[in-house]
């Protein structure tokens, strides 16, 4: 057998229990002349099926990654959905034309039977959006969260039914009939809300702007992003579709593909229901470009570079100007990791990258060390130098023209 995560076990209860009740209640329904009963049942049928869909959407979305799917696959579901709506809403006219046709029609027979049904199907429903809400809680999954809470609102239908069956068992014939027509509202809702959702979906609606404004911060959250010029999302079917426009610093071919590999890993660890991320990479427009370099002193262009990276005292960090080499700011940090015992090195790069630095320029090469892996993480170049002061190392640069 095979063995189901716990969010995929509840939707399963739900759909076999729900089922179980549709049963019930359209059989009592139709040998007691329940209208308020049979309509239950057809409420609790569309409920069936939009746990279904909450099934599907649960599995499908736990599949193997390396599984593709055309574009147009995922739709079919919701071509379905739109139909089902229609379905659903013919079926609650029904229910109130029988409704108001039966007005007053007079006692209910099986009256015992009709009530313990009403019951079963309040207490059932009861425990079934408690346990859907535990489960969806701890699972953090948000589509069972919402299905546990459409049936919390249920147990008011399901309590409206009981009413309208006792109702009429004590002479007040016309509740039972009236209970229909409110259970057809319940219904009118459930068609309401798969036909907007499917219909959202046909037109390529974006998807909710909470989840769209995640993914951007997701993504500008990567090293190496330095702009998100658009940002597009669409559903089909359970899968989100994600388009982006950024904006990076990179100009080597394989670290930007590297940098797109990141940005769809974010998202996706983050959000299973993404399918795909299509990612539009665009150099930065860079006016300059930004130097570190290591020195003991804060003394301008005189300042000696340092033998060391994480014990300098200070670190000087210019830009030069793409277009012209020219020198356009400079300014002297102080170390503040300098007495620390361990990880200064790994410290101070994590401080240099906060500073948006492009390359660091060191005297002794860093490589392979643990501030060379923070820097390369965040796609900062590291260059040696045999230059004594700041000011021969920026006129190295300016010959490299
Ligand atoms: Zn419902």
């Amino acid at each position: 057998m095979v063995r189901l995560d716990r969010d995929k076990k509840a939707a399963l209860v739900s759909i076999v229990v729900t089922a179980f009740l549709v049963v019930i209640k359209y059989t009592i329904g139709l040998l007691s002349g329940s209208i308020a009963l049979i309509a239950d049942a057809v409420h609790s049928f569309t409920d069936v099926i939009s746990s279904i869909g909450v099934f599907i959407g649960l599995k499908i979305s736990s599949r193997k990654p390396t599984e593709t799917f055309p574009y147009g696959f995922y739709k079919a579901e919701n071509i379905v959905s739109l139909f089902l709506a229609l379905a659903i809403f013919y079926a609650g006219y029904e229910i109130v034309l029988t409704s108001v046709e039966k007005f007053e029609a007079g006692a209910l027979t099986n009256v015992p039977a009709a009530i313990s049904v009403a019951l079963a199907s309040l207490v059932l429903t009861l425990l079934l959006s408690s346990y859907k809400l535990k489960v969806g809680r701890e699972m953090n999954s948000p589509s069972l969260i919402a299905d546990g809470k459409h049936t919390r609102a249920d147990v008011y239908a399901s309590a409206v039914v009981l009413l309208g069956i006792v109702g009429n068992y004590l002479g007040f014939y016309a509740l039972d009939q009236m209970a229909g027509i409110l259970i057809a509202v319940f219904i009118f809702k459930s068609g309401y809300e798969i036909l907007k959702d499917s219909i959202k979906v046909l037109l390529d609606a974006s998807i909710d702007y909470e989840s769209l404004h995640r993914i951007r911060e997701i993504a500008s959250e990567v090293h190496g992003v330095r702009k998100i010029d658009s940002l597009k999302a669409r559903s089909s079917g359970k899968f989100i579709f994600v388009e982006l426009e950024i904006e990076t610093n990179l100009r080597d071919l394989e670290r930007a593909h590297q940098l797109s590999d990141k940005i769809e890993d974010q998202i996706k660890s983050e959000r299973k229901d993404v399918d795909k991320v299509i990612i539009h990479i665009e150099p930065e427009e860079k006016e300059f470009v930004r130097y570190a370099v290591p020195c003991t002193e804060n003394n301008g262009m005189r300042s000696k570079v340092s033998m060391h990276f994480g014990g300098a005292e200070y670190f000087c960090i210019f830009d030069i100007k793409t277009e012209d080499r020219e020198l356009t700011d400079m300014r002297f940090i102080k170390n503040p990791f300098i007495a620390l015992e361990k990880r200064k090195g790994l410290k101070a790069a994590e401080l240099l990258v906060a500073s948006n630095i492009d390359k660091l320029v060191t005297k002794e090469s860093i490589a392979k060390k643990s501030p060379f892996y923070v820097l390369e993480d965040a796609y900062v170049e590291s260059d040696v130098t045999d230059a004594d002061t700041i000011g021969e190392v920026i006129d190295n640069l300016s010959l490299y023209k």
